[in-house]
């Protein structure tokens, strides 16, 4: 990999700025608030033991949640999050309520080698005094480089956030010496950027989901670079619409018609689209449903892939090398509807077991990857949503493309 990370940095007795993603779901126990999963504390801990326990003194920092008024704050306080990483960690950690002044400069200049501290939610930089003013999330140039300047080199562990440009990634970053990748960061890049970048072939994607409209640049972009591209959920509807077949009551998209012809005349065999599909009378698991080949009866609508369908897919997966999927095969979310999804997710174990290189590119593929409890069968789940599918896009992403080159 092309990128520094936090391996090819010299840590010992340095102040290292960490951006880690401790955007966690909180809950309110007696008034308290309290972290209520922490699987995001949890999949940061081996960047920030490898800093600590090679001498570095790691500044922590991480966004949680929207702030757009003062009133948001008390309850997105990192507070909770410092204690938690605390029991985590099994060492103490300064929590320091702020995100700028003496006070947080005392707390880092006071950092022996080896200890951790972390700073409040650097969106509470979004508010001042009751105005909005997104100095975090507008990157403000000033609080980039103020944050720059309290640390010696930075670590960006933050995957979620890499496709914004903001103060605590690319802010920093523009200010300081170094800037390297965390591990989980690292693994994205790997994968994400290896498939899009690299990937061993036969490359196959399978996009699904609601809209044609959400995923029609990485349909696009999956079109140049695999061999194959897959589409199911509700946006196969637009283009089932596009090749004249009848679709009832499916989800369409009409202003998209032309694009999904267009698609399919230039992609060929390249584009694999459903040739079956479960049609119901009504959006709910306990509708009256038949498998529809070709068009749909009139009141109906397609809310999963059809067995042929399953069959169609799972053969152009048997050969792959690199698979990426992104969203589902149809309503997953309804057991009678969910069969489509998780027999692709089914598939995707037996070609990693067969040596492909697997990735599921977050959100709701992810939801039914868990569902079926295969997770740690996959060679890699992207943490990242929005940044997973701007990656699968094409796009560059501001919080790598500002990780400094080896
Ligand atoms: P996305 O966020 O674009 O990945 O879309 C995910 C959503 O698409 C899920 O909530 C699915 O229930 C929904 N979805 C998938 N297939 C269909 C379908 N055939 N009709 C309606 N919604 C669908």
């Amino acid at each position: 990999m092309a990128k520094l990370t936090v391996e090819d940095l010299e840590l010992k007795g340095k102040k290292v700025l960490m951006r880690v993603d401790f955007n966690v779901p909180l809950k309110e126990v007696d008034g308290q608030q309290e972290v209520a999963n922490d699987n995001r504390i949890v999949a940061a801990l081996p960047t920030i033991k490898y800093v600590l326990s090679h001498g570095g003194r790691a500044v922590l920092f991480s966004h949680l949640g929207r702030i757009k008024s003062e009133d948001d704050k008390p309850a997105l306080s990192m507070k909770p999050v410092a204690q938690r990483l605390a029991d985590l960690l099994g060492q103490p950690v300064t929590f320091v309520p702020a995100i700028e002044g003496p006070e947080l400069e005392d707390a880092i200049n006071k950092l022996e080698d080896g200890q951790v501290l972390i700073f409040e939610n650097t969106r509470y930089a979004d508010v001042v005094d009751g105005e909005v003013v997104k100095r975090e999330s507008k990157n403000d140039p000033a609080l980039g480089a103020y944050w720059a300047s309290l640390g010696d080199i930075f670590v960006n562990d933050a995957f979620g956030t890499a496709h914004r440009s903001h103060a605590s990634n690319a802010g920093i970053a523009a200010n300081i010496a170094q800037t390297a990748a965390g591990f989980l960061m690292e693994k994205e890049i790997k994968f994400l950027g290896g498939a899009v970048e690299n990937p061993e072939r036969p490359f196959v994607a399978i996009i699904g989901g609601a809209k044609v409209s959400d995923k029609i640049t990485i349909i696009q972009n999956l079109l140049e670079k695999a061999d194959k591209v897959i589409v199911g959920g509700g946006m196969a509807y637009t283009f089932a619409a596009a090749k004249g077949e009848k679709i009832g009551n499916s989800l369409f998209e009409e202003d998209k018609v032309e694009l999904a012809k267009q698609l399919i005349a230039d992609a060929g065999d390249k584009l694999v689209l459903p040739v079956d599909a479960v049609a119901a009378d009504k959006f709910a698991n306990d509708a009256d449903s038949y498998v529809a080949e070709g068009d749909i009866k009139d009141g109906y609508m397609g809310l999963d892939i059809g067995p042929k369908s399953v069959e169609l897919f799972k053969s152009v997966l048997a050969d792959a090398k690199t698979v990426v999927w992104n969203g589902p095969m149809g309503v997953f979310e309804m057991p009678n509807f969910a069969k489509g999804t998780l027999a692709i997710g089914e598939e995707l174990v037996k070609v990693t077991e067969k040596g492909a290189t697997t990735i599921v590119g977050g959100g709701d593929s992810t939801a039914a990857i868990q569902q079926l409890g295969v997770a740690d069968k996959l060679s890699h789940i992207s943490t990242g949503g929005g940044a997973s599918l701007e990656y699968l896009e094409g796009k560059t992403l501001p919080g790598i493309a500002a990780i400094s080159e080896k």
